[in-house]
Parts: structure tokens; C-alpha cells; sequence
């Protein structure tokens, strides 16, 4: 992917905005929902008000039904029936379950365990919305089961089962980017071709906005809601957040936020936020949680080899930094000739 040329300076938003605002005659639809914990947005354009509509509701009832199946806070829900049972026996799950068990396996195998799905066996002793977490003690207890090793998938049946009692998951790092493309899916399905379909800080986007103009992503200030650190040009991609600001609070000056270094069971405090543009939002969701886990400098060597992924990263100082892909073209000669720099 070619993104160098996609990233612009900073623009004031307004009037990236208003240059693209669809004319009063398209038949574009816009609509918001609180689902799966967060705020769920579609927008998209059909010519067919009908197809439009279908293409909406569609987004929003597959949203549901991927909540109903995998909250770990909805009581009948397959994750949670694992989370109560799988450390006793097997759980048939659904395929559509064990493959995303079985994709988080992978990032997990591909970041050396910094995106693992049994952090919950120590997240779940965390609440943000009441300033909770683990003492030292507890905490380090609960690590111990932190390891997707502990995770035994039978792809025959699907089923699955935890090595150990006490093992949790929660698909909160990757099941909003699988919604999105599951929903991307759907629209194509209808005939649509574009539409941006955004969970939280998970988005993809089909298509172009309007009339050869690209969608505008804009990527936050962690520190000032109000403020956009970088606006990207995209199409036909994913671009996935991961920041420290989403879901926390501050206990002695330390920042305790939902994203779980799983080799500490603490939060992880590397950088502020992770910023993944991909061809699709599983990849680009689950990648997120990883880089920001794995911190600016490894999470930078992940993503510069891999192919189609760049990222922005804003570290815990507050400073930029850009994979090899979004570099400008004259900074990356600087970068592999060294010897044009000025003398000293
Ligand atoms: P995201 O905003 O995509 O980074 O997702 C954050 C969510 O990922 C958290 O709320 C947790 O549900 C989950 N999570 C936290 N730490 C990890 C981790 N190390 N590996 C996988 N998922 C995680
Ligand atoms: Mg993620």
C-alpha cells in the first residue's frame, strides 16, 4: 500500500468536511448506535433509498449479534459459557468463534504473547469505571495464567478448552475489527461500494467519500480530545486506534488503562497511542492492541515488516512517529543515504 503520499499536514477538519459534503440529492444515510460497549457508525451512499436502508439495518443488527455471541458480559453468550466452563471440558463453539480464537492465536504467536486473549485471567480484576485494580499480590497470581498456550482448540469439532482453572479471554482487543469487516462484507453483498462502518476505534471504509475524494480519518490528540494530531487521506483500508485515554483512571500520578502488557498483568505504558492502517479491521485491530503493547520501537520493526500495514504512534512523551510506508519520500532517501546529510 501506498499511504506516503496520503499523509497530509496538518488541515483544519472543517474544511476537509466541507470540501467533501455530499450534495442534499445523494441518497447518503448516517446513522449511530451504543453497541458492543461503544459508539457503532455507518455511513454510506447506495442511488436505491431501499438498498441504503437495508445496508444500515444490516450493519446494525450484525453488530448485535456479534455482542450476543461474544461479550464475556452477556450471560448466554458463547465466550461467556467458555469462560465458565472450558477449564472443565471442551465447549463446542461456533466456527465463526473458533476462528477468531484461532486468528488471535496467530497475532499472539506473531508478537512473541504481547497480544494474547488471556489477559482477562488478570483484566478481569481491573475496573476502570470504578478506579479498581489488583495488589501486587493479586496481580501476580493472576499473570500466571496469562498465556495463550493455556488455550487447546480442537478445529474437528470446533471446540475449545483451558488448560488451567482460573484461564479467562476476552476478544475485546480484536471482535470490533471482525464486526467491521463482517459488516464491510454485508454491504458489498447488498451492491454497496461506499461506506465507511466504524466500532469504537476500529473503521473501515469502501469505496471513495464523494466525487474522487477520499474519506478523512483523523487520528486524536490522546491528551486533548478536541484536537487531531494527524488527518489521513484513505480508501479502501482499515485504520484501527489503540490509545490509553479510552477507558482509565489515575491513581498517584499512575494512568491505570485497559490495555494489559500481558507479561506484567499491568497496564502497558509505552506510548499513549496506536494508530494501524491495513486492508482489513481484524488485522488492523488486533495489530493495534500489539503495537501498543509492544511499544514504539519493536512495535515499529513489527509493522515495517509487514507488508500493507503502516502506523502512527504517539509515545508517552507525546512525540510522533511513522512507519516506513508514511515516511515522506525525501525523508526516507535521508534515511538510506546518510551521507547526504549535512556535515556537521
Ligand atoms: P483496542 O482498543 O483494540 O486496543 O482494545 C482494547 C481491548 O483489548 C481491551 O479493552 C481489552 O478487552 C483487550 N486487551 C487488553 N490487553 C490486551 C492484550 N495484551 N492482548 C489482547 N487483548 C487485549
Ligand atoms: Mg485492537
Amino acid at each position: 500500500m501506498n499511504t506516503a503520499a496520503l499523509l497530509r499536514p496538518l488541515a483544519p477538519l472543517y474544511l476537509l468536511l466541507s470540501l467533501y459534503a455530499p450534495s442534499a440529492a445523494a441518497t447518503w444515510l448516517h446513522e449511530e448506535a451504543d453497541i458492543m460497549g461503544t459508539r457503532i457508525s455507518v455511513e454510506l451512499f447506495h442511488e436505491d433509498a431501499a438498498v441504503a436502508r437495508r445496508g444500515v439495518d444490516g450493519v446494525l443488527a450484525e453488530m448485535r449479534r456479534i455482542d450476543r455471541t461474544m461479550s464475556p458480559w452477556i450471560e448466554s453468550s458463547e465466550l461467556a459459557r467458555l469462560n465458565r466452563e472450558a477449564a472443565a471440558h471442551p465447549v463446542t463453539v461456533s466456527r465463526e468463534l473458533f476462528d477468531l480464537i484461532a486468528t488471535s492465536l496467530h497475532y499472539s504467536r506473531l508478537t512473541q504473547g504481547a497480544f494474547d486473549i488471556t489477559f482477562a485471567s488478570v483484566g478481569f480484576l481491573y475496573d476502570y469505571r470504578k478506579g479498581v485494580h489488583p495488589d501486587e499480590a493479586q496481580r501476580r497470581a493472576a499473570t500466571d495464567l496469562v498465556n495463550y498456550h493455556n488455550l487447546i482448540l480442537d478445529p474437528r469439532a470446533p471446540s475449545v478448552a483451558y488448560g488451567k482453572p482460573g484461564v479467562r479471554i476476552d476478544l475485546g482487543g480484536i471482535a470490533k475489527g471482525h464486526a467491521v469487516d463482517r459488516c464491510i462484507r454485508l454491504l458489498q453483498a447488498l451492491g454497496i461500494g461506499q461506506a465507511l462502518v466504524t466500532a469504537g476505534g476500529d473503521s473501515r471504509m469502501i469505496g471513495e467519500r464523494w466525487q474522487g475524494r477520499p474519506w478523512n480519518i483523523g487520528v486524536q490528540d490522546p491528551r486533548d480530545a478536541s484536537k487531531l494530531v494527524a488527518i489521513i487521506p484513505l480508501e479502501n483500508v482499515a485504520v484501527s486506534t489503540s490509545g490509553d485515554y479510552q477507558r482509565y483512571f489515575e491513581e498517584n500520578g499512575v494512568r491505570y488503562h485497559h490495555i494489559i502488557n500481558p507479561a506484567s498483568g499491568d497496564s502497558a505504558r509505552g506510548m499513549r497511542s496506536a494508530t494501524l492502517i491495513g486492508p482489513d479491521a481484524t488485522t488492523t485491530d488486533a495489530l493495534s492492541t500489539s503495537v501498543f503493547v509492544l511499544g514504539v520501537e519493536a512495535g515499529l520493526a513489527l509493522v515495517n515488516r509487514l507488508p500493507d500495514i503502516d502506523a502512527i504512534l504517539v509515545d508517552a512523551h507525546g512525540q510522533l512517529h511513522y512507519s516506513d510506508g508514511l515516511l515522506p519520500a525525501q525523508t526516507q532517501q535521508d534515511v538510506k543515504t546518510p551521507t547526504s546529510a549535512p556535515a556537521p
